[in-house]
């Protein structure tokens, strides 16, 4: 099998869009590190593109017609966006759908406490990470603080360079000598890896934990929150700093989330390019929550969100009385849907090569990644796709000059990952995993190529546009 590398196919007018697509995403990365976060500057970007908010028909009981751009946000940590087709809903939609939550350390509800005049944030970890690469980096706290009367404050320190970081220390080399003959998995004990916020006691106190009443001070001068208000805030530690080009070459980048907002992006826009009029049928770009902790949650895939949005959408869109029970109609526009799960797959990486099975391992600027499967041991937990739906795709990504590849996660045996391709296939569609490339995902800082971004545009704009 001959593998195409994009780079090598771009003319000086693909260079130029490549630069300004890996511009913007870098904007998007920076501007949401949290699912909030993400979730809030897509809809600032779906509505700079002329999306509305589709509670206002909801309200209205205003009808929806073809060419109509709308989004639904749940909780704040996941929303779907749509473009109304020309078809019935029954015929099915074009869904393209991905995750914005991302591994990370979060505050617990109790996290404050003070040892040998330090103050530490106490953590628990989010998804999948492997713990030794959160130390000695400079940390972000971001979240928000909800009071007891319901308001407020949203929490944004350590992205500017005036602003300070936090860290999670590590032991110096010279100390813990059978520490360093510990396996990776056992040498940072979980409940060690808290965030060090402080070290100054407060000057005309005599008590104890004078560091720590120094640090609740500043929490409650600048931010107005009391030690108890944390018992109802969301707080995440991510890596302090911006999305960066990578390589002497900038043809990749480096920044922190691209599993899975690099999906996110990238489908949100492309749906957005896409464009009207002309769509025959509906197209949806669909971004979730919880997709890191088994999509639980009732702003997880598992959630009837997205479902419960769709019967909204066939109420708002309904013509005449069709006489086909209302249950039956919403079944039929989610069984006879296709949907790409854009998740983001494993780069080949040559340093680690006997972990991955090199025929079938996804490459760097190879375009986008088509995964017929997930799971692990055995395909246990798969979503197989299709070799109907597969073919389809081929067609559509050569007649729109997609670059793309096929791999599956690593080699057999060598692990495996879930995506909540699944959990839509239960409704009985179509549905293939299909992202880019991510070379040390999970990682505080991951890299993708600005290549396979610009195929993934191209490949799900594609997908979109399908039948117009
Ligand atoms: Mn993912
Ligand atoms: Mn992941």
């Amino acid at each position: 099998m001959k593998r195409r590398n994009a780079w090598k196919e771009y003319k000086k007018k693909d260079m130029a869009a490549v630069e300004e697509l890996s511009v913007l995403y870098r904007r998007f990365l920076d501007a949401g590190k949290t699912e909030r976060e993400c979730i809030r500057e897509a809809i600032r970007f779906a509505e700079e593109n002329g999306y509305r908010n589709l509670e206002t028909w909801i309200k209205t009981r205003t009808k929806l017609k073809e060419g109509d751009c709308v989004y639904l946000s749940h909780m704040e940590k996941s929303a779907v966006f749509f473009q109304i087709g020309e078809r019935p809903l029954e015929e099915g939609m074009y869904i393209v759908g991905s995750h914005v939550d991302s591994p990370r350390m979060d505050i617990k509800q109790i996290p404050c406490y003070e040892e040998a005049e330090q103050v530490y944030l106490d953590t628990h970890y989010y998804g999948g990470v492997k713990k030794y690469q959160w130390l000695s980096l400079p940390l972000a706290l971001h979240g928000v603080v909800i009071r007891k009367d319901g308001s407020r404050t949203e929490i944004r320190i350590g992205e500017q360079e005036k602003e300070p970081v936090f860290v999670i220390a590590d032991l110096l080399p010279h100390l813990g000598r059978e520490k360093n003959e510990q396996k990776v998995k056992d040498f940072i004990v979980a409940e060690k890896m808290d965030v060090l916020i402080g070290n100054q006691p407060l000057p005309e106190e005599n008590g104890t934990e004078n560091v720590k009443k120094h640090i609740l001070r500043i929490l409650y001068d600048r931010y107005q929150i009391q030690e108890e208000d944390l018992l109802s805030a969301e707080l995440e530690i991510v890596p302090a700093g911006r999305a960066r080009e990578c390589g002497l070459d900038r043809s990749m980048i480096l920044a922190y989330g691209q599993d899975d907002r690099s999906c996110a992006f990238a489908s949100l826009k492309a749906l957005i390019d896409s464009g009207i009029p002309g769509r025959t049928k509906t197209g949806c770009c669909l971004l979730v929550d919880k997709e890191e902790t088994g999509s639980n949650g009732a702003t997880g895939m598992k959630s009837r969100f997205f479902e419960n949005t769709v019967a909204e959408l066939l109420v708002l869109l309904e013509k005449k009385q069709s006489g086909v029970p209302f249950e039956v109609r919403l079944r039929r526009s989610l069984a006879n849907s296709k949907m790409l799960s854009a998740d983001v797959s494993a780069a080949f990486d040559p340093m680690y090569e006997i972990y991955f099975e090199k025929k079938n391992s996804a490459y760097l600027a190879n375009g986008l990644v088509f995964n017929k499967y997930s799971g692990s041991g055995g395909k246990t937990g798969a979503n197989d796709a299709n070799p109907e739906f597969m073919a389809q795709l081929r067609r559509i990504m050569e007649e729109q000059d997609v670059v793309y590849q096929t791999a599956e996660l690593g080699g057999v045996d060598q692990g495996g990952g879930g995506t909540i391709a699944y959990i839509m296939a239960r409704y009985g569609m179509e549905v293939i995993d299909c992202g880019i490339a991510v070379l040390g995902m999970h990682a505080p800082w991951e890299v993708t190529s600005k290549a396979d971004l610009y195929e993934a545009v191209k490949g799900y704009t594609a997908f979109y546009r399908w039948g117009q």
